[in-house]
């Protein structure tokens, strides 16, 4: 812009630099900062049709956005400042007072928090049905008021497979609209969408930013569910700023890179657990002996570095000494991040409405970057201390519910 030469110093300071319009090309597209959009005339505000302000999002995010609809096969994608908004914008964008949302037992525990909660307040009741259900016994506990289905498969503690594409088509039939929560499959392994599904969600914190820095939601959506989710993030008004989209973008650009690496350290990490002493089973869907195999084949192309192990009984000092003992593996919440996880965890024993208890101590782990080799030897000295622990007296063995 050019000024006249007669302002002040004090206005040139404030008016004197380019709007940012794009001048140079790079392959990274730019971060622009912006709530106040410059409309070029008064028609373009009269007649609207053009994004107006920053609220929803400008050419970073607009990139982004564009980019996750391509991967989930959307018709348009919604990004969300954390999973969790993910969820919960969606179940508000879906869901009225009178409505009843059936939902798996093993969903992420605060979409059931949400559900229990700000949505039983709003006049939203919730019933959940089985992981290892039907369609034909999902379509069972269907009543008038079912308006949406929410799925997780597998579940992030549990591993349990759901046969998504026959419970799409029964939702389909029976007029009710159908949500996944796709984080493990992180919109690469599984494209819920060309399933049948209405609404893919996904924790973009995990694998699509990836390193461990960045909380983000995605919803990808088609036909109705897409206006919906479209008109309800506009009045709600969610925003992400265009500096996490553009750590976002980022993680695309490596993610189908990394996930081959995550999956395939995840497999031989999981092979070897089989192949322990102080394990009892290995949940992670790739293996031939998991239940959800089946499944996990038929509709996906790949597997994440997530996974759980059912160890022998051992009390919870024995399961603590061993996860102390880890060096490579941190202890936190959260995954898809480039590092090592480990967490003990209760997979939601408590709160299922179907009861589901497992014969020992739950590990979940999350395979990250590191050399496999060094990773296996890290839970073996973990798992030392775990027998040592074990098989002195006195200690009290603890089961997972
Ligand atoms: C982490 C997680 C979420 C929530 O994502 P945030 O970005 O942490 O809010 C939702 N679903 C699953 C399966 C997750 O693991």
């Amino acid at each position: 812009m050019t000024l006249c030469s007669t302002v002040h110093e004090q206005t040139r300071l404030i008016h004197g630099d380019t709007p940012c319009d794009v001048l140079e090309r790079t392959p990274a597209p730019p971060i622009q900062r912006g709530s106040t959009v410059l409309l070029p005339t008064c028609e373009a505000l009269y007649h609207g049709g053009r994004v107006n302000y920053g609220r929803g999002g400008l050419t970073t995010q607009r990139v982004l956005r564009d980019a996750l609809r391509d991967l989930e096969h959307a018709d348009e994608a919604f990004i969300y400042p954390s999973g969790l908004t993910a969820i919960t914008g969606t179940l508000l964008a879906l869901l009225s007072a009178g409505d009843e949302v059936l939902a798996c037992d093993t969903v992420y525990n605060p979409t059931r928090r949400f559900l229990a909660g700000t949505l039983a307040r709003y006049g939203v009741q919730a019933r959940y049905f089985d992981p290892a259900d039907s369609a034909e016994t999902i379509r069972a506990m269907i009543t008038p008021a079912t308006r949406v289905i929410f799925l997780e498969s597998p579940g992030s503690l549990s591993f349990e497979m759901q046969d998504v594409p026959a419970i799409a088509a029964m939702a389909k039939e029976a007029g009710v609209t159908t949500v996944i929560d796709n984080t493990w499959a992180a919109g690469v392994f599984f494209k819920p969408l060309d399933h049948g599904v209405d609404v893919s969600i996904q924790s973009l914190t995990k694998y699509v930013c990836g390193h461990s820095d960045v909380f983000m939601g995605l919803a990808a959506a088609k036909g109705a569910a897409a206006d919906l989710l479209a008109a309800s993030s506009y009045e709600v008004g969610w925003a992400v700023s265009p500096d996490d989209a553009y750590m976002a973008i980022r993680g695309l650009r490596t993610l189908s890179t990394r996930l081959a690496r995550h999956g395939a350290a995840a497999l031989e990490v999981a092979e070897w657990l089989e192949a322990q002493p102080e394990v009892q089973s290995v949940m992670c869907p790739a293996l031939p002996s998991d239940p959800g195999h089946a499944i996990w084949k038929r509709d996906f192309t790949g597997m994440c570095g997530l996974i759980g192990a059912v160890l022998q009984p051992a009390s919870e000092e024995a399961v603590a000494a061993m996860v102390e003992r880890f060096e490579l593996f941190g202890l936190g919440f959260s995954w898809g991040g480039y590092e090592s996880l480990a967490i003990p965890v209760d997979p939601q024993v408590k709160v299922r409405t179907h009861k589901h208890s497992y014969p020992g101590p739950v590990l979940r782990l999350h395979i990250g970057l590191e050399n496999v080799g060094d990773l296996i030897a890290d839970l073996r000295r973990g798992f030392d201390t775990l027998s040592q622990e074990t098989s002195a007296p006195q200690t009290k063995l603890r089961a997972a519910g």
